[in-house]
């Protein structure tokens, strides 16, 4: 399907993100997953050849492009089943230097967005807290104001970049009794005195790149390290939300196709019965099914990723990209795993690892029930849907 919204020049740089990709990924990913992280000379290489912070304009030290480039490199990543940049650079980009570059002050941006489009800084954001990832109005986190500081206490979990992050952007309550009025956004560098990494999470996949607890004990940053105005944290995280969502409906989307391929490659060589597991009709069938609900897929993907370019993707459609593309995933995955049979348990073979990484986008950025709340909530809120309610006419006509 062509896909207009990209141009040569885009076209031109994925050919250098796969490049890249193949050459200087590929050959390292399963020896950083046993290592459960990535090496910091990935991220500056990644950071000398554009792929991170692809959208931070040049004089902020990025490398000028558009957040088509991102969308590129996540495919790419993706395509070949990369969990480890795949996840750390959509966190980096598409969530961190997103909300610096949006409501930093000028010192701010200067301060970390040229070393975060380098790949010096790496980045993580910190929402999540052991008490609850969903209600993010009632984090526990604190971040009190004393003279010209914050001083913060709390707690967070499950933190993508947690172990290897330089800077932390931290969501936490400035204000005990307010709920989402209360909490703020504050930078947090990691080398604060008081800031602890806890222990790199066991999961289940995504396994090169690291999740992590993080500890506040007392950690003092100065007032000028607040990101936008306080009180407007919460606001701000739903605003980006939708942005993040997308970028997770890009991966989806990108790996049920790559899971497509794998499997009609795969099928089309793997004999029994004295034919071709593609010769079954169950293959073709199970195949045909997935490849057209991908394809229609495919189309609301990119639909809403011309909406996001446009300034005009609504939360709404954000959640409900998430919500499709998360579940037609697990689907596709796990549909394919079967035909692969035995060998699809074998995580030397993409699909496997496809199945075990595939979990988290259900749960991740928000969950899918998270996502038919926001949904469902549109539904009934909207006034203009007041008087179209079918009604059943009485017997003389009258309501
Ligand atoms: C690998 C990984 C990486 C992550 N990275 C980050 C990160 O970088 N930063 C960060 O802040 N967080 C991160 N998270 C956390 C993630 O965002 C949360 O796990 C997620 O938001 C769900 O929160 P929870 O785990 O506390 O589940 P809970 O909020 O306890 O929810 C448990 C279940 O209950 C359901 N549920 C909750 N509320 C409702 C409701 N009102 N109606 C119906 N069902 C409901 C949920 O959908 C879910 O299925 C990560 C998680 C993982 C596993």
């Amino acid at each position: 399907m062509k896909r207009s919204f990209f141009t040569d020049e885009h076209l031109a740089f994925r050919e250098a993100v796969r490049r890249f990709a193949e050459t200087e990924i590929v050959p390292h990913h399963a020896e950083w997953e046993r290592q459960g992280r990535m090496p910091r000379e990935v991220w500056l290489k990644a950071g000398s050849m554009g792929l991170l912070c692809c959208d931070v304009p040049e004089e902020y030290g990025g490398p000028g492009g558009d957040w088509l480039h991102s969308v590129i490199v996540l495919e790419e990543l993706w395509r070949l089943g990369l969990s480890g940049p795949g996840s750390g650079f959509l966190v980096q980009t598409d969530i961190v230097a997103s909300y610096i570059r949006t409501w930093g002050t000028e010192a701010q941006k200067q301060q970390w967005l040229p070393r975060m489009a380098r790949g010096e800084v790496v980045g993580a954001i910190g929402m999540s807290e052991p008490s609850g990832g969903s209600d993010l109005q009632n984090i526990t986190t604190r971040a009190d104001r004393s003279g010209n500081e914050y001083v913060i206490n709390g707690q967070k979990i499950f933190i993508t970049n947690g172990m290897v992050c330089d800077l932390l952007i931290l969501a936490a309550k400035t204000d005990r009794e307010g709920r989402k009025n209360g909490i703020s956004l504050v930078l947090v560098e990691a080398d604060r005195a008081g800031f602890v990494k806890g222990r790199a999470l066991d999961k289940i996949g995504t396994h090169a790149q690291d999740t992590a607890e993080l500890f506040f004990d007392n950690v003092r940053v100065p007032v000028s390290n607040l990101l936008g105005q306080e009180g407007h944290g919460f606001r701000m995280l739903m605003t980006k939300l939708a942005q993040e969502r997308l970028a997770q409906a890009v991966r989806s989307t990108t790996v049920c196709e790559a899971a497509l391929d794998w499997t009609v490659a795969y099928t089309r060589d793997r004999k029994a019965f004295g034919t071709t597991l593609s010769e079954f009709q169950n293959t073709q069938f199970v195949l045909a099914q997935l490849s057209a609900e991908t394809t229609s897929l495919r189309v609301f993907t990119d639909w809403c990723i011309a909406r996001f370019l446009e300034g005009e993707l609504s939360p709404i459609d954000a959640a409900k990209i998430k919500l499709l593309s998360t579940e037609l995933q697990g689907k596709v995955v796990d549909q394919c795993l079967q035909l692969f049979g035995g060998y699809g348990y074998m995580r030397e073979y993409p699909i496997a690892r496809a199945f075990v990484d595939s979990r988290l986008t259900r749960i991740g950025g928000g969950s899918i029930e998270i996502m038919k709340q926001i949904i469902g909530r549109s539904l009934f809120a909207d006034p203009a849907r007041d008087g179209a309610t079918p009604r059943r006419q009485s017997h003389d006509g009258t309501r």
